[in-house]
Parts: structure tokens; C-alpha cells; sequence
């Protein structure tokens, strides 16, 4: 049982409380998160909150799992095919020199990927992104720039996943 709804106390070796991400989809459910991108059929997309790098998105898997290897092989692999479909979103949109792919979930134990477009003009560039320090790397974009980047991941989105349900801006 994920510890979200395990309710155990002191002494249970796991940690109640609510899931961040959990949160997060209900918000895009209820068309209450700005920077809500897509829902394909195994997640949730959303731009991340480090638009120094713009473009940069998150792939929320649409189930509370907390390791990749504890869910069915074919969910796995499905939600892996959508971070890619994500991947060429992102290329698309964005033109990186490369792109980087994180499953990490260190503070926030719900499957997620990391799409990161990486540029030439970054100083930073050979390192992992999580080197450059917070507060420059989360920054926001100018809001008709996230919408025209939100408006182009999505339509890239849906013509990949005809499924695709994408924002509406
Ligand atoms: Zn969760």
C-alpha cells in the first residue's frame, strides 16, 4: 500500500502522508494548474518548475506507484513510451543540443520522469541539471511564452498520442 493511504503511525517504518504528485494530477484534473500540458493514457504532463531550461517537463504516471520495477511490466513500458513521445515534444518545441531523461523521485516517491532540454549556451551544460543552484534554475517563463510552449508541446502531443487530451489556453 503506498504511503499515501498506508495511515500507519510511529513504529510502521512508513511515513504517512499526502503525495505531492498525487495532488498535482487531482489540480490538472480540475483544470486548476496553469502549467498543465497534457493527460495521455498512463500520465499526466506538466512544465516543470525549472524553466531555466525551458521546455522542461515532467510525466506524471497517472497511478500512485512508488518504483518503476513495482508496476506491471506493460505499464511500465507504456509510461516509458509516453516520456519518449514527451522527449520528441520537447526536441520539437525546443531544438536542444540534448536531452536529458530522470526517473529520480527522491522527495516525492510517485513515478515520475524528468524531460530536460540541455542548450549550447549553457555553461553548465556537461553537468546534471540539479548542479546549477535552485534559485536560478527555477524561474518561470514570461506567460505568452508558456502558453505558445504549452500550445506547441500539446499539439506535437496529439499528433502522436491521438488520444492526447491537451490544454485548452
Ligand atoms: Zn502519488
Amino acid at each position: 500500500m503506498p504511503p499515501h493511504e498506508s495511515g500507519e503511525g510511529a513504529g510502521g517504518g512508513v511515513t504517512a502522508r499526502p503525495c505531492g504528485i498525487c495532488a498535482l494530477i487531482e489540480r490538472c484534473r480540475a483544470g486548476d494548474f496553469a502549467d498543465f500540458v497534457a493527460e495521455l493514457p498512463h500520465s499526466f504532463v506538466i512544465l516543470g518548475d525549472a524553466q531555466f531550461y525551458r521546455g522542461y517537463c515532467v510525466v506524471l504516471a497517472r497511478r500512485h506507484v512508488n518504483e518503476i520495477h513495482l508496476m506491471p511490466a506493460d505499464e511500465a513500458r507504456a509510461l516509458f513510451d509516453e516520456t519518449v513521445a514527451v522527449g520528441r515534444a520537447v526536441a520539437f518545441a525546443t531544438r536542444p543540443l540534448k536531452l536529458n531523461y530522470e526517473c529520480l523521485g527522491n522527495l516525492e516517491p510517485h513515478v515520475h520522469w524528468h524531460v530536460f532540454p540541455r542548450v549550447e549556451t549553457d555553461a553548465m551544460r556537461a553537468a546534471p541539471i540539479w548542479m546549477r543552484p535552485e534559485a536560478e534554475r527555477k524561474v518561470a517563463l514570461e506567460d505568452s511564452d508558456r502558453r505558445a510552449l504549452i500550445q506547441t508541446l500539446g499539439s506535437e502531443l496529439r499528433r502522436q498520442i491521438s488520444s492526447a487530451s491537451v490544454a485548452v489556453l
